[in-house]
């Protein structure tokens, strides 16, 4: 029997495959940057916590982050790591943690849709906030050069793929800052004076995606 527990390391949030086992003592190891563990029960998440944090220093526990977003074991999902499960294999899904594909073509449409959904609901709410009266379109692109993009005439707004890997404060961030060059078309510290209003740890959040950190 496996399950999923999301654990909290050094301040980032992880999701463990647990199996359990009555007869071999407890067991890591890493496997294309998922971590899995064998336990017996009962176990609580603290034990976990403990455990991986006295044999997984805090560097291990950051490039664990700087790998690929997705393999073919795992994908980030709004900056957690997921097992990803693919039917046209015959993998099955054992928790409800896991995303689940019917073939590996499915995975990226699969995060644009996902990615598209949680980015208009963003831009949704931070425009009521920030009283901007626009009905924008948005898309999902390959962006490569930025990772958002204020199309001001045409009411467009468009973000790049990525996104969907990392936490939603860092999502967050692209859509405040898009939205605010409906005020200002420009960086001037016109523009950081209302966008750090909506958001005072713009700097640091930016900064996580900078560097890769999912969360
Ligand atoms: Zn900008």
């Amino acid at each position: 029997m496996e399950k999923q527990e999301i654990v909290n390391l050094y301040g980032k949030k992880i999701v463990v495959s647990i199996k359990i086992n009555d007869i071999s003592s407890r067991r890591i190891s890493i496997v294309g940057g998922h971590i899995y563990m064998t336990l017996r029960e009962p176990y609580s998440i603290k034990d976990i916590e403990k455990t991986l944090m006295s044999v997984l220093t805090e560097k291990k526990v950051s490039t664990l982050y700087s790998t690929p977003y997705y393999t073919d074991y795992y994908v980030d999902i709004l900056g957690i790591r997921r097992r990803l499960v693919d039917l046209s294999k015959g993998q099955e899904r054992i928790s409800k943690e896991d995303f689940v594909i019917s073939n590996q073509h499915e995975l990226e449409k699969k995060l644009k849709n996902l990615e598209l959904d949680i980015i208009k609901s963003r831009v949704e709410k931070y425009q009521a906030l920030m009283n901007i009266p626009i009905s924008y379109q948005v898309k999902i692109t390959n962006m490569r050069s930025s990772v958002g993009k204020n199309y001001y005439k045409k009411k467009l707004l468009t973000f790049d793929r990525i996104l969907i890997h990392f936490s939603l404060d860092i999502i967050d961030s692209v859509v405040i800052h898009e939205l605010c060059h409906y005020f200002e078309q420009n960086h001037s510290n016109r523009f950081y004076n209302i966008l750090l209003k909506y958001m005072p740890k713009y700097r640091e959040v930016r900064r996580k995606l900078i560097n890769g950190e999912r969360q």
